[in-house]
């Protein structure tokens, strides 16, 4: 899956850094932060300038996130700051309920995007990231060896980054993306919709309330600190996103959706968007990778941007440090597994985000008749519901194994309880764990070098098999 690294002369200077990773959103802190954090230089180039936040956007953390987090220590902060909600309400009667995942987590975090981007920040800054704020990438070339960026603005100037390595994290305009000639096939779903972050004067009775009559869709969800998001479609009034946006405007969607506006006054934030469903054909090219919103953008319904571009962070970063460290047996393999495994991850947000969205906006007869069937399936077969769950939570996702592996190989593996401590607590420190009952020798097809590994055994006796967790908590061989 590899491309071709370009055609330039090789550059003859020795890259300035291990990995540059253009973008601080979300994706690229997480990244930045894991690899510094495994002892590697890291220079994020961001184009806005410092103390500048992306706002609000994204505000639902589900589960395998929370888990991410908790391998990072950063969990039980943000959780602490945030509402847990158990019950994920899609629209009408669809609402998925959470709170018998098995996970440390069952529910969904109700949190502003920024709060997520000031842990990771204060992370990636304590591993020793070097940040190049109001610094934008504007052209890139590669060789066998070598990424080079050309950069302009920020408080070192114009000039020219070289690196061994390069992710583009730099969301849904990627100018990584556009360096490396990938084109980011898709459509436009929905137009025109409207965001605003209020005060209400009336609680709704649900945490979460989205219903719509379906020429008009609202959603409130609460931050938890007094302020709430509102979300809002009219089909009746489809704008540029330049259009000017009041409060009007958003209050008449709401009462006609919910029946009432909640009160809502003091907004602090109003935009409108356009929602695309695009995902690039090549998360690796060469020595350059794409990840978070760079690489797949959908509808919100769901919330899984956010959630997505993290998992894809975490998947990449334990493979690049692994080649960069030399540690990797097959560092061309491992590296395009990251392509491998996250692509189809991409694809099936995509699905299943668009198809949420059709169902929350279906207007004609036939268009209501398929979401009353398929919301009637989510909630009362359970399988199809339990699938739904483990799909949005994340906690359900699982990477391909190859033929003959044991059934848990590319599974996720749940927070485990162990002798040395819990599973996610052991994973804090970047490494695979492998656990054992206590006293065997462990044997598997694949053990990584000494150094690179955690031992643990099982903390109940009764347990028998072995297991490799990844350090992105993936289930790399299990024997019984
Ligand atoms: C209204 C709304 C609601 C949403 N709700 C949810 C939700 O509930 N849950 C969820 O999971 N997701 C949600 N999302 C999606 C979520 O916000 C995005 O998926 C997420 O921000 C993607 O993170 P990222 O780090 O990949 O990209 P971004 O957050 O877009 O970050 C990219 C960064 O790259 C920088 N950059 C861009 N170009 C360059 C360049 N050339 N040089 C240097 N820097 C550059 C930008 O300044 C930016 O800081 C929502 C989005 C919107 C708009």
């Amino acid at each position: 899956m590899h491309g071709t690294p370009g055609t330039e002369t090789p550059e003859t200077t020795d890259p300035q850094t291990d990995v540059i990773v253009v973008g601080a959103g979300p994706t690229g802190l997480l990244l930045a932060g894991d690899l510094a954090t495994a002892g590697l230089k890291v220079t994020v180039v961001e184009r806005r300038p410092h103390g500048i936040s992306n706002m609000t956007r994204a505000f639902a953390i589900h589960a395998r996130t929370l888990e991410l987090l908790d391998a990072r220590d950063l969990a039980d902060e943000l959780v602490e700051r945030g509402t847990p909600v158990t019950q994920l309400r899609m629209f009408g009667r669809l609402s998925l309920d959470v709170s018998g995942l098995r996970t440390r987590f069952p529910f969904v975090l109700i949190t502003p995007q920024y709060e997520v981007e000031r842990l990771l920040e204060r992370r990636a800054v304590a591993a020793g990231v070097e940040f190049r704020y109001g610094t934008e990438l504007r052209a890139l070339r590669q060789d066998g060896h070598t990424v080079t960026a050309d950069v302009t603005g920020g408080t070192d100037g114009d000039g020219v980054l070289r690196a061994r390595y390069l992710v583009g994290a730099d969301g849904h305009r990627s100018a990584v993306r556009r360096e490396l000639g990938l084109p980011f096939p898709g459509r436009s779903v929905i137009r025109s919709i409207v965001l605003a972050d209020v005060r209400l004067t009336e609680r709704p009775g649900d945490v979460i309330t989205a219903d719509g009559p379906g020429d008009t869709f609202a959603m409130i969800a609460p931050f938890g600190d007094g302020w709430y998001r509102v979300m809002g479609w009219d089909s009746n009034h489809q704008v540029p996103d330049s259009a000017p946006l009041d409060l009007d405007e958003v209050r008449d969607i709401v009462r006609r959706s919910l029946g009432s506006d909640h009160g809502m006054h003091d907004a602090r934030w109003l935009s409108r968007f356009h929602s695309d469903e695009r995902q690039v054909p090549a998360y690796r090219t060469g020595r350059a990778f794409l990840a978070g919103d760079a690489a797949h953008v959908h509808s919100p319904a769901g919330g899984q941007g956010l959630n997505t571009g993290l998992q894809d962070a975490a998947n990449l970063s334990w493979k690049l440090a692994s080649v960069l460290r030399g540690t990797a047996p097959d560092p061309e393999a491992l590296l395009d597994s990251y392509h491998t495994e996250r692509h189809p991850v991409g694809a099936m947000v995509l699905r299943s985000s668009g198809g949420l969205v059709r169902l929350a906006m279906a207007h004609t007869p036939l268009q209501r008749a398929v979401r009353s069937l398929a919301v009637g399936m989510l909630t009362s077969v359970r399988p199809a519901a339990a699938k739904a769950t483990g799909m949005i939570s994340g906690v359900g996702i699982t990477y391909g194994a190859p033929r003959g592996a044991h059934p848990l190989t590319g599974r996720r593996a749940p927070d485990l309880a162990l002798t040395e401590g819990r599973l996610y607590e052991l994973l804090r420190g970047g490494r695979f764990v492998l656990v054992a009952p206590p006293g065997a020798a462990p044997q598997g097809p694949h053990t990584p070098v000494p150094g690179q590994v955690i031992r643990a055994s099982w903390a109940s006796g009764a347990r028998r098999g072995t297991l490799l967790v990844r350090p992105d908590g993936y289930i790399a061989w299990a024997t019984d």
